[in-house]
């Protein structure tokens, strides 16, 4: 109930928040959504339209899929929850600039360390870069768990291809449910990893974002 209300105290701070331009334009800040004491929690990209309309992430087709992916492994969005490196809408959707991903990410780390899950599952190559601290892309490193020390939490980072890149190509998304299979065996696991530490502010130094030669992750959202 403490971290229930402390996400709530920290979503009331951050929904006026003007640390980038994005707040120009956003119809609202979408903070994240889900289970406080979740074991897992997903890191997407940014708000798109209808995250911006509804306030809450992956509402889209996206979403859709993300939630099937869910069910596969047993799991509900009530389970789990589910932030973006962004919590503003970037204009016609085009990929985040370095200078937001540092603006937003002092909330996203706080939102780490309040909820303190297990495991964090990247979706896709922002967060993925964002949360390692390595410029490695998606591509490389899908399905390849890694301990990992956020601000103050010692958590199993794990990064997945985005659904919104898997929705339009068949042999990503068997590769994304593929690695979905392994969470629960890794959520069970993660205890015991031993953690590298990333901290808040280091992404800076790691030449963010890095663009890989992948057409399947512009523009799908
Ligand atoms: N919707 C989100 O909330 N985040 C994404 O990364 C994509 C769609």
């Amino acid at each position: 109930m403490e971290r229930a209300s402390a996400l709530r105290a920290y979503a009331d701070e951050t929904a006026g928040c003007t640390r980038c331009p994005l707040a120009e334009g956003r119809t609202q800040v979408v903070f994240g959504v889900g289970n406080p004491d979740a074991d897992l929690m997903f890191v997407g990209e940014a708000p798109g339209f209808h995250e911006d309309q509804q306030g809450i992430p992956f509402v889209g087709q996206a979403g859709k899929l993300l939630d099937r992916l869910l069910g596969g492994i047993g799991l509900q969005r009530s389970d789990i929850y589910i932030a973006n490196v962004l919590m503003c809408r970037p204009p016609q959707n085009r990929d985040p600039q370095p200078d937001e991903i540092s603006a937003c990410e002092p909330h996203l780390f706080r939102k780490i360390e309040l909820i303190q899950p297990k495991l964090v599952a990247t979706l896709g190559n922002f967060a993925t870069k964002l949360l390692s601290g390595k410029p490695l892309g998606i591509t490389r490193v899908h399905g390849q768990e890694q301990p990992v020390t956020l601000g103050t939490s010692r958590v199993v980072l794990y990064p997945l291809y985005h659904p919104a890149a898997a929705l339009y190509t068949p042999s990503m998304l068997k590769v994304l449910e593929e690695d979905f299979a392994r969470i629960p065996e890794l959520i069970t696991r993660a205890d015991t990893a031993v953690p590298v530490a990333i901290a808040p502010g280091q992404a800076e130094t790691v030449e963010l974002p890095v663009r890989e030669p992948e057409p399947v992750q512009l523009g799908l959202f």
